[in-house]
């Protein structure tokens, strides 16, 4: 029988205590299905379960980047620091990037992604438009230090992941390219099973619509999403903010002894006004030392990526250099600010003829201070973060919210690498230009984690048909006996020569530790076989997903199963596939 899976041969340490460590479903059921071990803070080995199905999971990814024409190809995962020199990021990257320095002083870093080695791979052989476009990837581990790895195999430090770049002679191509790989990206999420949604996201320095994530959504995701009915959606940290700022409007500017006030709420709260009418304000200094502050509407946050753009570099001011500054912490507003300090205010306030702001001076604030009359803005920019309720950039109806894991992204890298790498290819018109780029990313360990976050219940794992380590156990309960085991060992191998993967747990553990183990595990077909049932000629089968159970007699088990022709169990996540047999 040497297709099927021998449950006394596995290694797959299960447990039946929840590891207190782990927050996570994904994590934690990972975990106690005895699929992998952690080595130290988001280092993880796959032991032999979770290897099957981590390899089902990239062999969809890599088949449907062999499908849109992408080749396979395998950089070094070590890295000399010098391409990462020329392109800049050596100094830009940050302490995610892991350095170190060989026997002869020679440094190299880990590769937490490669635009970088792919651009050195290609300029100076890859030369004339007529060789373009060139697609290649690799699916291959990632390390990068994050500051907070967390939740198992959804923020790791190494990680496996599958990345591509493409090369271009014109956007057009580059664009057929990333609308190819979107597609295909669509794919492999509905081929794991996973609900998913492509959302706008963050086009860092490049700008312009150039990037979208494809998000699993999982009520425990990292990533925040905002949603509407027409079809927008956008990742929160991305998502242009247009909100509604209630006017407050009196006769004039106030002055108002607030003794004590110091927030926004404290502030709403002592005016009798909601928070959207009063104005929240942020001190902060570009790297040369120069002085901001920020003014947003008070039920909104900051969104840093966005501040970041505004002013490149920007940080918070301290405590000790806001007094140094002569601005007051929790009073700061746009009347009166000392000499040299800039006003940025978010667009949404453009419209708010009078503002309740921070007197600058402790204790006071200002009600009704008038735009344009008691005090002018520098400049005006999107500042917030978009939250559910704002209203949906491209149809005016309001958002909602949800919350996602970033499983992929596609992004339209423009001549970033090329030009910073000196990567040029002669044209049509017979000038040098250089190649634009695209670069797609698949986290595809995340992905195994998403699809857990998404499938899964008390008792464990609920594995789509197709990343499940197999389809089917059987599970006899009793080994070593003449009816029992003979009976299941005989089923398990015309079940697995129908073309289904099969296991069989024929360890000699007690029933109910089986049971346990199969729920936990997740296989999405359980057939047990008993002695009980088989006086009867019956097994039971059991359908994990929902727990419906149906005796079944053993003679008819392999004509319900056989579904050649009906179910390709390595393209469709194929969740009801075995439901025919309830009908
Ligand atoms: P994040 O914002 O979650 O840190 P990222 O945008 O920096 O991710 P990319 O550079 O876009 O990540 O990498 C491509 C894919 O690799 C991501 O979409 C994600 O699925 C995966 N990935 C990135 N960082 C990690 C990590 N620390 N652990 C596991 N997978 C990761
Ligand atoms: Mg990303």
């Amino acid at each position: 029988m040497t297709n099927v899976l021998r449950m006394s041969k596995v290694y797959a340490p299960t447990l039946k205590e929840d590891p207190s460590d782990a927050e996570l479903a994904s994590h934690r059921l990972l975990l106690r299905a005895g699929m992998m071990r952690k080595n130290a803070a988001g280092l993880y080995s796959f032991l032999p379960l979770g290897m099957k199905v981590l390899k089902k999971c990239e062999a969809i990814v890599n088949e449907e980047m062999d499908d849109i024409g992408a080749e396979q190809i395998l950089m070094p995962f070590v890295q000399p620091a010098e391409i990462w020199h020329e392109s800049g990021r050596w100094d830009d990257y940050g302490p995610e990037l892991a350095r170190m320095t060989d026997r002869h002083g020679v440094e190299y870093c880990l590769g937490p992604t490669h635009e970088e080695l792919i651009t050195s791979i290609v300029r100076n052989e890859l030369r004339s438009y007529k060789e373009l476009p060139v697609y290649l990837y690799q699916t291959q581990v990632k390390f990068r230090d994050e500051i907070r790895p967390r939740f198992g195999l959804m923020r790791g430090r190494e990680f496996l992941m599958k990345d591509g770049y493409s090369f271009h002679a014109t956007q057009e191509s580059l664009q057929k390219t990333y609308d190819e790989t979107s597609e295909a990206y669509a794919r492999m999420c509905d081929r794991m099973g996973l609900e998913w949604r492509a959302v706008e996201a963050d086009s860092g320095q490049i700008g312009g619509k150039v990037t979208t994530e494809f998000m699993a959504l999982a009520e425990y995701g990292e990533a925040e999403i905002v949603h509407c009915t027409c079809g927008y959606a956008a990742d929160a940290e991305a998502g242009e903010c247009i909100c509604t700022v209630t006017q407050y409007e009196r006769d004039g500017i106030e002055k108002i002894s607030t003794p004590g006030v110091h927030t926004i709420e404290e502030l709403a709260e002592f005016l009798d006004i909601p928070s959207t009418s009063c104005m929240k304000a942020l001190s902060v200094k570009d790297p040369e030392g120069n002085i901001t502050v920020f003014f947003i509407p008070g039920d909104h946050e900051l969104n840093d990526i966005k501040a970041n753009r505004v002013i490149p570099g920007f940080d918070f001011l301290t405590d000790e250099e806001m007094v140094e500054a002569g601005l007051f912490k929790g009073s700061m507003g746009p009347v009166g600010l000392p000499e040299g300090v800039r006003v940025i205010a978010d667009s949404n306030l453009k419209d708010v003829a009078q503002w309740a702001v921070g007197a600058n001076e402790d204790g006071f604030h200002y009600a009704g201070a008038r735009l344009g009359v008691d005090f002018e803005v520098d400049g005006w920019a999107d500042l917030c973060q978009v939250k559910p309720g704002d209203k949906c950039p491209e149809c005016d109806k309001l958002l909602d919210g949800a919350r996602g894991i970033e499983v992929s992204q596609v992004f339209q890298l423009g001549t970033k690498y090329s030009e910073s790498m000196g990567a040029y290819f002669m044209d049509e018109d017979g000038t040098e230009k250089p190649f634009i780029m695209g670069c797609y990313g698949v986290g595809v360990s995340r992905s195994m984690a998403a699809v857990v976050e998404q499938h899964h219940d008390d008792l464990g794992i609920i594995w789509p048909l197709a990343v499940a380590p197999a389809h089917v156990c059987v599970i006899p309960l009793t080994v070593g006996d003449d009816l029992v085991q003979p009976a299941a060992e005989k089923l398990a191998e015309e079940l697995a020569a129908l073309g289904i993967e099969v296991a069989i747990d024929d360890r000699s553990e007690r029933a109910g530790v089986k049971f346990a183990d199969a729920d936990l595990i997740g296989w999405p077909l359980q057939v047990v076989v008993g002695k009980r049932g088989l006086a009867e000629g019956n097994v039971e089968v059991k359908l994990r997903r929902t727990g419906e159970k149906r005796d079944v007699p053993l003679a008819d088990v392999v004509g319900l199963l056989d579904f050649t022709g009906r179910v390709d169990f390595k393209s469709e996540a194929g969740f009801n596939a075995f439901d025919a047999i309830f009908e």
